[in-house]
C-alpha cells in the first residue's frame, strides 16, 4: 500500500505534532481504505492553541489592525481559495465521499462568503445614543469578543468552517478550529492559503482530533470566550455543559427533520424534484435535508409516483465520476445507522416503497440506496428523529391547518419547503411553519447574504448574513460627562 499522506496540526503559525506524537487514520468512504493520517490532538495541544490565539488577540499586529485591512486579508483569502477550488474539492470528496461536483460547486461559491464579510469588516459600527439626561453624552461601539472555539461536522467541512471563520476574523477575534475527526484534511489544506493571505501567527489555529478530549478541552477552556458549534444534539449538550466552565457565548447549528409540504395546486414535477433534491442531494447528509414529505391527498399518488420514479433512476457510485448522483455515506457507522432506521420504520408499521439496503451491485464503499417509506403515523421514530441519510418518509394530509400542525410536530425547527402556486397560502404557511429557513417552490438555496439557523433542537444563533457579525462582537457603551458643574450628590444614581 502507498504511504499515507500525513497531516500535523497548526498552532501559532507552526505545523506541530500532537503532544503524544500520535496519529489516526482518515478513510475514503468510496473505498473504505485509509488515505491519510491526522495528528491526534490532546487537551495539552488545545491549551497551546488557545494560549496562542489569546496572545494573537492581544498582539497589536492583529488588535490594532484596521478593520479595512482585516477586510483586505479576507478578500485575499477568498481570491486564493478561488484559485485552488479543484484541489480542495478533491480533498473534501476523499474524506467525506460527497460528490466531487457538489464539493466543487460549494467551493466555487465559498469565496463569496469571504468577500461578503470582507465588505462588512469596516461597517461594524456603534451608535450615538439620544440619552435622556442633559450633560451626558453616550455612544456604543462593537468590540471583538476574544478567542473563538469553532467546532464543525463532516458533511460540508470548509463551507461550515467558513460560516464561522469569516465573520469571526472580520470582527477582529482569533480562532481555534477543531474539524470533525472524519474530515480534517481540507481545512489543513486551507491553512497555507490563510498564511499566504497574511493573517498573523496565532490568529487562526487548527487542533485535530476527537470530541473527547479535543472538543471537550476546547469548549471548557478558561480563555475561550465564544463557541461556534455545528453538529448533533448529543455533542451540543456536552458543549453547553462545558461552557458552564468559561461562560463562553455559544451558538449551536444542529440538525433538523425538515418538512417539504406539497399542496394540491403545486406544480407536481417541480415539487417531486424539490423532494428529491431535499433528501437525496448529498445522500441526505445535510442539516437541512427535507426528510419528511407531506403530500396533499388529492395529488399524493401522482407526486409519490414521480419521486419513486426519479429515485429509481438515481446513479449511485464513485463520487469522483461526473455522472454520479449519490455517492457513499461518510462512515461505516452511517450505513449501520440507515439499516437501524429502516428496521425501525418497518417495525413501527411504515411501508417501504423503495430502497432500504446497501446497493447489491457495489461491493466496496459505504453506500446506501435512496430509501422511501410511506405512513400516516407521524409519531414513529423515522418521522421524528434526524436520520442524516437518504431516507424519506412520505405522509398524506388534507387541510392546510393539518399540514402546519404535522410539519411542526417534531422537536426540530431548521428548514421547510412549501410547494404551492397560491401566493397567499405560501405566505400563510411560511409564517406558521416552525423553521429558521423557509423555501417556497425551491429547496437547498444558500447565500452569504441570507442567515442560517433554527430553533428548539435545531439550535440557536445565526450564521451567514450580516446578523452573524453581531454574534462575533459585543457592545460597549461609553458615557461622557459634558458638564462644567461639580459632581452632583454621589449617593443617588445619576
Ligand atoms: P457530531 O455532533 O457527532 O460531531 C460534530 C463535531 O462535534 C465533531 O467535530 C465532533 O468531534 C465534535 N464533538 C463531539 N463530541 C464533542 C464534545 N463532547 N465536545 C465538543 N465537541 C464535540 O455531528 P456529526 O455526526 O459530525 O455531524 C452530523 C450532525 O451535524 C447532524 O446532526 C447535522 O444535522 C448537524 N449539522 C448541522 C448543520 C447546521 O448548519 N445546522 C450543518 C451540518 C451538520
Amino acid at each position: 500500500m502507498a504511504e499515507l499522506k500525513t497531516y500535523r496540526m497548526y498552532i501559532n503559525g507552526e505545523w506541530v505534532e500532537s503532544s503524544t506524537g500520535e496519529y489516526f487514520e482518515s478513510h475514503n468512504p468510496a473505498t473504505e481504505e485509509p488515505w491519510c493520517l491526522v495528528a491526534k490532538g490532546t487537551a495539552e495541544d488545545v491549551d497551546r492553541a488557545v494560549r496562542a490565539a489569546q496572545s494573537a488577540f492581544e498582539n497589536p499586529q492583529w488588535s490594532s489592525m484596521t478593520y479595512t485591512q482585516r477586510g483586505k486579508l479576507l478578500r485575499r483569502l477568498g481570491d486564493l481559495i478561488a484559485a485552488r477550488v479543484e484541489e480542495l474539492a478533491v480533498y473534501e470528496t476523499l474524506d467525506n465521499g460527497k460528490l466531487i461536483r457538489e464539493m466543487r460547486g460549494q467551493l466555487q461559491y465559498l469565496p463569496e462568503f469571504f468577500y461578503y464579510y470582507a465588505g462588512l469588516a469596516d461597517k461594524i459600527h456603534g451608535e450615538t445614543l439620544p440619552i435622556d439626561k442633559p450633560d451626558l453624552f453616550a455612544f456604543t461601539s462593537r468590540e471583538p469578543i476574544g478567542v473563538v472555539a469553532a467546532i464543525t461536522p463532516w458533511n460540508s467541512p470548509l463551507y461550515l468552517t467558513t460560516l464561522k471563520l469569516a465573520p469571526a476574523l472580520a470582527a477582529g477575534n482569533t480562532i481555534v478550529i477543531k474539524p470533525s475527526e472524519v474530515t480534517s484534511a481540507s481545512l489543513l489544506e486551507l491553512v497555507p492559503l490563510i498564511e499566504e493571505a497574511g493573517f498573523p501567527p496565532g490568529v487562526v489555529n487548527v487542533v485535530t482530533g476527537f470530541g473527547d478530549p479535543v472538543g471537550n478541552a476546547l469548549t471548557s477552556h478558561p480563555l475561550v470566550r465564544r463557541i461556534a458549534f455545528t453538529g448533533g444534539p448529543e455533542s451540543a449538550r456536552h458543549v453547553i455543559r462545558n461552557s458552564a466552565e468559561n461562560f463562553a457565548r455559544v451558538t449551536l447549528e444542529l440538525g433538523g427533520k425538515s418538512p417539504n409540504i406539497v399542496f394540491e395546486d403545486a406544480d407536481a414535477d417541480n415539487a417531486a424534484m424539490g423532494i428529491i433534491a431535499g433528501i437525496f442531494g448529498a445522500a441526505g447528509q445535510s442539516c437541512v435535508a427535507g426528510s419528511r414529505a407531506f403530500l396533499h391527498k388529492n395529488i399524493y399518488d401522482r407526486v409519490l409516483e414521480k419521486v419513486v420514479d426519479r429515485a429509481s433512476k438515481i446513479v449511485i457510485g464513485d463520487p469522483m465520476a461526473a455522472e454520479t448522483e449519490v455517492g457513499p455515506l461518510a462512515t461505516a457507522g452511517q450505513v449501520k445507522r440507515m439499516e437501524h432506521y429502516v428496521q425501525a420504520g418497518r417495525e413501527q408499521g411504515a411501508r417501504l416503497v423503495y430502497g432500504g439496503k446497501k446497493p447489491e451491485a457495489i461491493q466496496k464503499g459505504w453506500y446506501f440506496e435512496p430509501t422511501i417509506f410511506e405512513h400516516t403515523d407521524t409519531q414513529i421514530r423515522i418521522a421524528q428523529e434526524e436520520i442524516f441519510g437518504p431516507i424519506l418518509t412520505v405522509i398524506p394530509f388534507e387541510t392546510e391547518e393539518e399540514a402546519i400542525l404535522l410539519a411542526n410536530s417534531t422537536n426540530y425547527g431548521l428548514a421547510a419547503g412549501i410547494w404551492t402556486n397560491h401566493l397567499a397560502r405560501a405566505h400563510r404557511v411560511a409564517k406558521s411553519v416552525r423553521a429558521g429557513i423557509v423555501w417556497v417552490n425551491t429547496y437547498r438555496s444558500i447565500s452569504p447574504i441570507a442567515p442560517i439557523g433554527g430553533s428548539h433542537w435545531s439550535g440557536y444563533g445565526r450564521e451567514s448574513g450580516y446578523e452573524a457579525i453581531y454574534e462575533y462582537t459585543q457592545s460597549k457603551v461609553v458615557w461622557v460627562n459634558t458638564s462644567a458643574d461639580p459632581m452632583p450628590d454621589p449617593f443617588i444614581m445619576r
